[in-house]
C-alpha cells in the first residue's frame, strides 16, 4: 500500500504542475492581447494627428489660392488705374484695391496661424511616431520572450502528460477509481499527508487510533473530516 500511495502522490504532483503550467499558458493569450491593444492605441492616436495635419495643410492651400486670386485682382485693378479718365473712377478703383488688400491681410494672418499650427502638429507627430515605434519594438521583443516561454511550457506539458501516463499505469485500478472520485469532491489535493496527526488537506487532527493504523500502511484510509485519501508522513 505504501508504494501505491507514493505513486499516487507522484501522480498528484504531476497534476499540480500541469495545472500551474496550463494556467500560465491560458494567461498568455490575454497578455498578448493587452500588449497589442496598447500599440493599437498609439497607432490610432498617430493616425488622428496625421489627419489633423492634413486638414491644416488643406486649409492653408485654400487660403493661399484665395490670396493669389486677390493679388491678381489687385494687379488688374492697378493696371486699370493707369487708363482711367475721371477722378471719380480713379477713387473707386483705389477703394476697391484697398478693400481687397484689407481682406488679403486678414487671410495672410490666418495663413501664419495655420503655419504655426502645422508646425506644432508636425512636432507632436514626430514625438508620437518615436513613441509608437519604440513601444512596438518593445512589444515585439516581449512577445518573442513570452512565446519562447510558452513554447517551453508546452514542451513541459507534453512531458508531464507522458509522465502521468507512466505513473497511472502503475497504480491499481480500484485505487485510481477512488482517487478520481475523491478528486471530483475536494477539487484540490485528493491525497493528503498526515503529519503529526494533522491532515495536511484540511488541517484538522485525525483520531489517535486512525493515526496509529496509518503508520502501518496496511489499507487505504480517508480523513474523517475532509474525506481525502491520507497517508502517514514522518
Ligand atoms: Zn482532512
Amino acid at each position: 500500500m505504501k508504494e501505491q500511495i507514493e505513486k499516487l502522490v507522484d501522480l498528484q504532483n504531476i497534476e499540480i504542475e500541469t495545472a500551474k503550467i496550463q494556467a500560465k499558458l491560458d494567461g498568455v493569450a490575454l497578455k498578448l492581447e493587452s500588449m497589442d491593444a496598447l500599440v493599437r492605441e498609439l497607432e490610432e492616436k498617430l493616425a488622428s494627428e496625421t489627419a489633423q495635419l492634413e486638414s491644416l495643410k488643406k486649409k492653408y492651400r485654400e487660403f493661399d489660392s484665395e490670396s493669389q486670386m486677390n493679388l491678381s485682382r489687385i494687379k488688374k485693378s492697378q493696371e486699370k488705374l493707369r487708363s482711367v479718365k475721371t477722378n471719380k473712377e480713379y477713387q473707386s478703383i483705389l477703394k476697391e484695391i484697398e478693400d481687397i488688400q484689407g481682406k488679403n491681410s486678414l487671410i495672410e494672418d490666418e495663413m501664419i496661424n495655420c503655419l504655426d499650427e502645422m508646425e506644432a502638429a508636425e512636432r507632436e507627430i514626430t514625438l508620437e511616431k518615436e513613441k509608437f515605434f519604440s513601444q512596438r519594438d518593445e512589444v515585439d521583443h516581449q512577445k518573442m520572450e513570452i512565446e519562447k516561454e510558452a513554447e517551453d511550457n508546452r514542451k513541459r506539458l507534453a512531458e508531464l502528460e507522458t509522465e502521468w501516463k507512466n505513473f497511472s499505469a502503475g497504480i491499481d485500478t480500484e485505487l485510481m477509481k477512488k482517487y478520481i472520485a475523491v478528486k471530483a469532491k475536494v477539487k484540490y489535493m485528493a491525497v493528503a499527508a498526515v503529519h503529526g496527526a494533522v491532515c495536511q488537506g484540511c488541517n484538522l487532527n485525525i483520531p489517535p487510533q486512525l493515526y496509529n493504523e496509518l503508520q502501518r500502511f496496511e489499507s487505504l484510509r480517508f480523513c474523517p473530516h475532509c474525506q481525502r485519501i491520507i497517508f502517514w508522513k514522518a
